[in-house]
């Protein structure tokens, strides 16, 4: 049977898995993060001080996978959770770094695929609309004030003892946009049919609110 896709992309920190998630809990679908994918592959790279030249070879035996247990995501590295560890901002911008290189993506495209001919999907990434679902029943460009989005990932990490600066996280923020924007495979880019939720004056409630009604509406053929 033809599973039903839902491609969500925009910049880090516009709210996309966390309204993803409430969202696909709304629908029953299974929610796929694939930042999660490349920052693994980040991870497997810097542990393994992989230069650039030899990532295509290395991958081979990279082992990554993704397991949905009681419908939450996790992902594996050879056998190991590393759903915590990826979570760093060192492996936020070394993934940011090494998913321009082209046998990155080109490794993790049909792990992504598989998924969506499998299961009905919300996928959330930079390039879903545009390089892996191009077929979805369903796009989504979902973003956000670079500044606004730098505000709500400081509040999130300002319980934390080694929260950084304000500015720090907008610098990164706006470094991470343009290293996506910018790279020469599979940049982060609005696809053509997708349509825009810009989430700076909404909070997550309203935001999912207005994804599923956009869900519902074109999957029942009125929008
Ligand atoms: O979404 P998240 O911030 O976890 O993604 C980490 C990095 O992985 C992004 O900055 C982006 O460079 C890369 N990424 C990508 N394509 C995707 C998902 C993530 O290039 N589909």
């Amino acid at each position: 049977m033809k599973t039903i896709n839902i491609a969500i992309d925009g910049p880090a920190g516009a709210g996309k898995s966390t309204i993803a998630k409430m969202v696909s809990a709304k629908l029953g679908y299974i929610y796929v993060d694939t930042g999660a994918l490349y920052r693994t592959a980040a991870l497997y790279i810097t542990e393994n001080n992989i230069p650039d030249e030899n990532i295509e070879k290395a991958l081979e035996s990279a082992d990554i996978s993704l397991k949905f247990i009681d419908g939450a995501q996790r992902v594996f590295l050879g056998g190991r959770d590393v759903s915590e560890l990826i979570r760093t901002p060192e492996i936020s911008m070394a993934a940011s770094r090494t998913s321009a290189v082209p046998a990155v993506r080109a490794y993790l495209f049909e792990t992504q695929k598989k998924i969506a001919r499998e299961n009905n999907v919300i996928m959330d990434g930079r390039d879903i609309g545009t390089v892996v679902l191009p077929d979805a029943e369903v796009k989504i460009f979902l973003t956000a004030s670079a500044e606004e989005r730098a505000n709500r990932r400081y509040k999130e990490l300002a319980e934390k003892p080694d929260c950084p600066p304000y500015e720090d996280i907008l610098k990164d923020i706006i470094q991470r946009d343009y290293q996506d924007m910018h790279r020469e495979t599979a940049p982060l880019r609005q696809a053509d049919d997708a349509v825009l939720v810009d989430t700076t004056n909404l909070d997550l409630e309203q935001s999912a609110e207005e994804i599923v009604k956009i869900i519902t509406k074109r999957i029942a053929g009125e929008g």
